[in-house]
């Protein structure tokens, strides 16, 4: 077998990178102070408050790496990751913005019309414009290749019918991105014949109905197209190049900090209540804990350097992904030992209601995103192992 090399450099971080941390800790913390938010657990998929996205807007916070002309500040994808980082840590409420920002905004901005980038970009970085990602279906995750939505030509554009299942914050999102078929299903080549369209959610014959998760929070959504007419301009890309696409969005999807800080804030308040009479056994579990943090959050930027390079590391991006969400749920299991979870949310102190909450939400870390098997697999692969 031939070596194998993964890539994870360390990335240069200037002064610039930290003053911008300073500036959005000091905003966060205010924010807390002035009831402004609560922090919650798995905040950039539970907290959905699109007053505060806006609020973020106005900072000059959300698609900082875009071009200045439609709305970006040019920062470089380190001063994107520090944002980032300092909101999951802080447990604010961002999912309204979040997958627009991660990775529809850079989506548009590489297979967008100049129209679209126009219209659009500007109104994501003002905290204004949600974006839902319109992949799995009923029959349909892990073998993406198999989408049964259908786009068919017509007159001056395509129509697209079928079913979109699980898409994160569609409720409050104006737009969503929809893989559909556009060609022949062929055996051979089962990923040829997809393309990505960029359909907006008020469009006549699109249903959009929320699915409540376990932890009480209604957060991703069945969303239904019949007939829905979209104009030739609606197309992201080339027509039948969508898989190719996604592979490349998924690089941004996977790798960032929001992959294993989900239940950071529980830690963190855990460490506030009980640091002070840790016993050796509580010590030990704590700072490996904290180990494991450096270590991915040190893979995590390799991925932002290479992402900002112009590179598309999927492989390395599995690996975060597949390393950090099992730590993220791991965190919650080794808090338990010490602070046990009461089960029903809203009656313990903060403490407990971010461990319950985190306990609740936990299973879908290791799903959303590429199962953890499938995620293995493109490893293996990369690895030449298959
Ligand atoms: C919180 C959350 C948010 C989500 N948000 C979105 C969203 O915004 N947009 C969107 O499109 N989707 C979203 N999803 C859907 C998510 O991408 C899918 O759930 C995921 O891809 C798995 O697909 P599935 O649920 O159909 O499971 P299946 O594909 O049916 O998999 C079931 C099980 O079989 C295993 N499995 C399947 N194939 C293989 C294989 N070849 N080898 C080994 N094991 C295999 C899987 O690992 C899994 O354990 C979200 C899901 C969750 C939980």
């Amino acid at each position: 077998m031939e070596s194998v090399r993964f890539n994870f450099p360390a990335p240069q971080i200037d002064e610039s990178v930290d003053e911008l941390r300073k500036e959005v800790r000091a905003f966060l913390e205010e924010e807390v102070r002035g009831g402004g938010f609560t922090p919650v657990t798995d905040c950039w998929c539970a907290g959905i408050d699109p007053e505060f996205s806006r609020k973020l807007g106005e900072k000059g916070w959300i698609g900082v790496t875009w071009p200045r002309q439609y709305g970006g500040r040019e920062l470089s994808a380190l001063h994107r990751y520090v944002i980032t980082e300092e909101m999951l840590v802080a447990g604010a409420p961002v999912h309204a913005h979040w997958i627009a920002d991660r990775q529809s905004g850079p989506l548009i901005l590489a297979t967008g019309t100049e129209d679209m980038k126009q219209k659009i970009l500007p109104q994501i970085a003002a905290g204004k414009c949600f974006v839902a990602l319109g992949l799995s279906e009923p029959e349909s995750g892990s073998d993406l290749a198999s989408v049964r939505t259908r786009a068919i030509r017509v007159e001056g554009g395509w129509e697209v019918t079928g079913t979109k299942l699980w898409s994160s914050g569609a409720q409050q999102c104006q737009y969503m991105t929809v893989l559909a078929r556009t060609g022949e299903r062929n055996p051979e080549k089962r990923h040829d014949g997809l393309t990505q369209f960029f359909i907006p959610l008020d469009s006549p014959g699109v249903t959009v109905r929320g699915i409540r998760d376990m932890s009480g929070v209604e957060h991703f959504n069945e969303s239904h197209f019949e007939k829905v007419f979209v104009p030739d301009d609606a197309v992201l890309g080339a027509v039948g190049e969508g898989w190719k696409q996604i592979t490349n969005e998924l690089a941004l999807e996977r790798s960032g900090p929001e992959r294993f800080l989900s239940t950071f804030v529980a830690l963190e308040k855990a460490l506030q209540q009980g640091a002070s009479n840790m016993t050796g056994h509580q010590a030990a579990v704590v700072g490996s804990i904290v180990a494991r943090i450096r270590g991915l959050r040190a893979m995590s930027l390799g991925v932002a350097a290479l992402l900002g390079q112009g590179r598309s590391p999927e492989v390395e991006a599995a690996l975060v992904k597949d390393l950090g969400t099992r730590f993220e749920q791991d965190i919650i299991e080794r808090l338990r030992e010490f602070w046990p979870v009461r089960m029903k949310q809203g009656y313990g102190d903060e403490l407990q209601n971010l461990m319950a909450d985190s306990l609740l939400r936990s299973p879908s870390f290791t799903l959303r995103g590429g199962t953890n098997e499938i995620l293995k697999g493109i490893i293996a692969r990369g690895m030449g192992l298959r």
